[in-house]
Parts: C-alpha cells; structure tokens; sequence
C-alpha cells in the first residue's frame, strides 16, 4: 500500500518535472511547437492603383504570414506608435522620418534599410513574409539580396501586378470618396446611384486634390522609372511572376495564388 502510495506520488512528481520541462521546451523552442510551418518569402510589385496592398492583405490571410507595407511601417514611426525594436541611439535618426514625411521627400536607402532590417529581424518573419513597397529600387534590392543571403532565407517569388497605364489612370484619378463614410467609389468603375452622393449615408463625395490625372499622370511616370529596373532584375533571377491586375479583387488573387502554388510544386 504505502510502496503503491509513494510509486503514485513519484508518477505525479515526474508528470509535473515533465510538465515543467515541456513548457520549458516550449517557451525556449517556439518553432517547435508552431503548426505554422515555413511558408514563403514574396514581394509584390504593383503601380499605384494596381490593387497591390489589398492583394497582399488578401494573401497574408491565405498563407498566414505577415503583411509587410513599408507605407504602414514609416506611418507608425511617424506617429510614434511603430512596433519595431528602436534603440534610444536610433531613435532621432527615425524622428527625421516624420519631418521628411511631411514634406513629402523621400528617405535615404540607408534610413529604409534599418527600418526594414528592424522589422525582418521580428520573430513572426521565420514562417515568410509579403513584402509591400520595398524594394523600390536595384540598390535596395541588393541589400535585400544581402541580407536574406546572408541569413540563408532566398526569396521565393516576385509578382509583378501588371495593369495599363491608362487603367491605372482611370482607377486613381477617378476615385471619389464619401466624406462622412469615407467609402470609395469611381466615377469610372463604381460609379454612386446618384452622382457625388453616397448610395449608403447620402454624404457628399469628393476628389482628393492629388488625385487629379495630371499629378496621377506624373506619380505613374515616376513609379514607372523606378519600377522597370526592379522587373528586369528579378526576371534576371528568374522570380518574376506576372499577373494581370485587370479583374475583380477575387480573380486576381486566385491569379496571384496560382502563380505562387505554381512555383513551389
Ligand atoms: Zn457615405
């Protein structure tokens, strides 16, 4: 009886040393335990208008890895609410991020670099990424190449969301927006019942001023100049996936999952 009592008690103990053991196992090895196994590292490259970040939200959700937007990453440090790791040292060199926000200059490569290091170096990355507004040149491509080559983590796939420039042109600088709702509408594509009223509160619809089709036209230039190099230098490498952006949101996206699912059978 007693002998029965104490192998009990000793089964109990090992049970809880065993417990203790496996949570510490856990905490220390989290991957282990993760059912979220690697799943790929992708940029998507798109014109402004080409549905890009919706896309990119949208494959976030399907493949359970982080949305990276560089857009959102420089909007949070500007409004000092960013997640990433900044060392008191750092932190000056990223308050500038604001100044140069608010000016509408675009920041150094080196500035991007850190921001995008910082965020890559975060723990939900191990499983992949969509990366979002970066690269947006060859030099910060290579740097990209750099680091994920030197941390053996390869890029799996580019996309390219391919849509004309004068559907591009159509989409942004016909874009009206209600002013108590703040839903999107196009007088081109998704036009309201009732023209400048919005079919849901009856709000007034207005233009932003930088969606005009002159400074469209110049924005698309410039993406344009930009951008070419990047599709040349990953069809280079043989990454380069085009889709075509001209659809529904949710053709699109199964366009861009076919292409994906395509490259990693
Ligand atoms: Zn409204």
């Amino acid at each position: 009886m007693n002998v029965s009592k104490s192998a009990a008690s000793l089964l109990l103990y090992i049970i809880r040393k065993h417990r203790c053991l496996l949570l510490w196992v856990s905490m220390s090895f989290p991957s282990i335990f993760k059912d979220e196994p690697y799943k790929m590292r992708i940029i998507l490259l798109g014109a402004p208008g080409s549905g890009k970040g919706t896309q990119a939200q949208r494959l976030a959700e399907i493949y359970k890895i982080p949305h990276i937007s560089m857009g959102d990453l420089l909007r949070e440090i500007a409004s000092g609410h960013s997640s990433l790791d900044i060392q008191p040292g750092e932190a000056s060199e990223l308050s500038e991020i604001k100044d140069a926000m608010q000016r509408g200059d675009l920041l150094s490569d080196e500035t991007v670099f850190k921001i995008i290091s910082l965020r890559l170096n975060q723990a939900d990355v191990e499983n992949g990424f969509i990366l979002d507004g970066f690269p947006r040149n060859i030099d910060q491509a290579r740097f990209l190449d750099d680091w994920l080559a030197s941390r053996n983590k390869p890029l799996d796939a580019v996309i390219f969301i391919d849509v004309d420039f004068d559907v591009l042109l159509k989409r942004i600088s016909g874009r009206m927006i209600c002013e108590q709702c703040g839903r999107v509408y196009n007088i081109y594509t998704s036009p309201p019942k009732q023209p400048g009223i919005c079919d849901v509160c009856h709000g007034r619809l207005y233009h932003r001023e930088d969606d005009n089709e002159e400074t469209v036209k110049k924005r698309l230039q410039v993406y344009n100049k930009n951008t070419r190099p990047l599709i040349d230098y990953y069809d280079q490498k043989g990454l380069l996936r085009r889709v075509n952006g001209v659809g529904d949101i949710d053709s699109v996206a199964n366009a861009i999952r076919a292409e994906l699912e395509r490259k990693q059978s």
